[in-house]
Formats: structure tokens, C-alpha cells, sequence
């Protein structure tokens, strides 16, 4: 499905980022497995592509850091020659009620998933607008479409990603490049072990699907939008979290 392309995949050393560095490359990709802090996890991905015969490479890079990403896309670039698919994916939680929110807290959410996801996208778009083909999957949140109390901050980051992908898609339709974003629901990784049982459980009841989702859930809907079967959809935000948002 994916034979030939290349992509970047940021905050891929770990959870859902991980997931779909290895379906990306299941389905033929050579991928950028980008990490901030997990180095020895980001390269046991890369291990496990090659081991299935697939290529790819670590790099770190903070995507706030908007030189940085810069260096990141031209490395793709230099490596695999184009960069034909990029995923947002590297996000942070710093909950508190707002009484409680720090200034630093909201800067630093607001710094890593909304100006992050426009860092890799900036950089992205020149090398995309010349091939007159890309694809670019921003990760969202059911937060940033319905809100929550104690995350302020991630919702504001969340919504602010829904807002860009749209806005990018209409600046890049004409050129044959599609911007969407999926929005995952309660998926089982580091970020919500971090809840407190009581917040999971509250969680899971407002599931009309009732489990938990899986890792795999996300990275499939992502290797989707990624192929040329989704090439007539742009600008959508795909919500895969078992009926929260409808
Ligand atoms: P995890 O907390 O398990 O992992 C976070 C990932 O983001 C890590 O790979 C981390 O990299 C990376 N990351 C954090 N900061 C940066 C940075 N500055 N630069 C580059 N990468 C960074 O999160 P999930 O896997 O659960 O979440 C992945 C995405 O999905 C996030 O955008 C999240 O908001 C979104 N999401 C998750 C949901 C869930 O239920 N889990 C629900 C809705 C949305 P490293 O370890 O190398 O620092």
C-alpha cells in the first residue's frame, strides 16, 4: 500500500507513534523514526523494520525546536531522497485544573503539539509543493473536539491542530497534497497510564464501544489516510475512539 514512499513520523519511539512507524513500514514505507527523549527505544524501532527487511533511520529532534525540524526534513530528504508522507505525532499532557495551571505548563503543551505540528509542517511544504504530491496526518485529540476539565491546555493544542490541518488543506488541495488529522479517543499508552484509576474508569463509561482502543486502532486509520486509496479526502478530522465523538 505504501511501496516507495517515504515518511516521517514524529514522537516515534514509543506509543501510538511507535504503532504506526511499524505499520507504515509493514506496508512498504522507509521511515524517519523521530524521538526527543526515548533514543534506545526509537532505534529498537528501527531494529524492527530492518529485521523485516523494511529501511529507516532515528533522529532526534524536539519538535518545538523549529531549526531543528528543519535539519530533520532536510536529513529525510538527504537519506531517502523525498518525503512523501509526514505524521504529527509527538504530543505532551500537563493537566491541572486551570486554578492550579502553571504559565510553563500551557506554554510547553501549546509549544510541542500546536507550534511542533506547524514546525514539521513549514518545513515539509516546499520539498511537497515541488513533488506536487504528499501527504501530512496531524494527531488531534476527542479532547480537542469535546474539551475536559483539568486540560485546558491540551484541548487549546488539540482544536489548534484541527484548525491548521484544515486551513493547510485548503492551501495544498490544488497542489494534489492532502492534510487530515485523526483524533484518537482512550488509547492504552504511557500518556493515559498516567491516569488516575478513577479517571479511567469514568472514561471507559463514556465509550460507546466500550474498550479501551489499541495502538494498532490509531496507526491503521493513519496508514489509510497515508495511501492513495484516501487521496479524495482532505481536511477531515477521522475520530477513532469507539464512538466518544459523534
Ligand atoms: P505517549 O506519552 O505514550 O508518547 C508521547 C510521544 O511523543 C513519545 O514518543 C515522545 O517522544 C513524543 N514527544 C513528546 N514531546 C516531543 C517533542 N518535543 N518532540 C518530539 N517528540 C515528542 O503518548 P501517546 O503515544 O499516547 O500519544 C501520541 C499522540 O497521540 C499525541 O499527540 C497525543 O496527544 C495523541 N493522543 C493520544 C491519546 C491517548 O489516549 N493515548 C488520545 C488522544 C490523542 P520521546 O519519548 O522520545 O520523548
Amino acid at each position: 500500500m505504501l511501496s516507495g514512499k517515504v515518511a516521517l513520523v514524529t514522537g516515534a519511539g514509543r506509543g501510538i507513534g511507535r504503532e504506526i512507524a511499524l505499520t507504515l513500514a509493514e506496508y512498504g514505507a522507509k521511515v524517519v523514526v523521530n524521538y526527543n527523549g526515548s533514543k534506545e527505544k526509537a532505534e529498537e524501532v528501527v531494529r524492527l523494520i530492518e529485521e523485516k527487511g523494511g529501511e529507516a533511520f532515528a533522529w532526534q529532534c524536539s519538535v518545538s525546536d523549529f531549526e531543528q525540524c528543519g535539519v530533520m526534513v532536510e536529513e529525510t530528504i538527504r537519506r531517502f531522497g523525498k518525503i512523501d508522507i509526514l505524521v504529527n505525532n509527538g504530543g505532551i499532557t500537563r493537566d491541572n485544573l486551570v486554578m492550579k495551571m502553571t504559565e510553563e505548563d500551557f506554554d510547553a503543551v501549546i509549544d510541542t503539539n500546536l507550534k511542533g505540528t506547524f514546525n514539521t509542517m513549514k518545513h515539509c511544504y516546499r520539498p511537497m509543493l515541488k513533488q506536487r504530491s504528499g501527504r501530512i496526518i496531524n494527531l488531534s485529540s476527542v479532547t480537542g473536539l469535546l474539551g475536559n476539565a483539568g486540560q485546558v491546555n491540551y484541548a487549546a493544542s488539540k482544536a489548534g491542530v484541527v484548525g491548521m490541518t484544515k486551513s493547510m488543506a485548503r492551501e495544498l488541495a490544488s497542489r494534489g497534497i492532502t492534510v487530515n488529522a485523526v483524533a484518537p479517543g482512550y488509547i492504552d499508552t504511557d500518556m493515559t497510564q498516567a491516569m488516575t484509576d478513577a479517571a479511567k474508569e469514568a472514561t471507559l463509561a463514556q465509550i460507546p464501544l466500550h474498550r479501551v482502543g489499541s495502538t494498532k486502532d490509531i496507526a491503521e486509520a493513519v496508514a489509510f489516510l497515508a495511501s492513495d486509496k484516501a487521496s479524495y479526502i482532505t481536511g477531515q478530522v477521522l475520530s477513532v475512539d469507539g464512538g466518544m465523538h459523534m
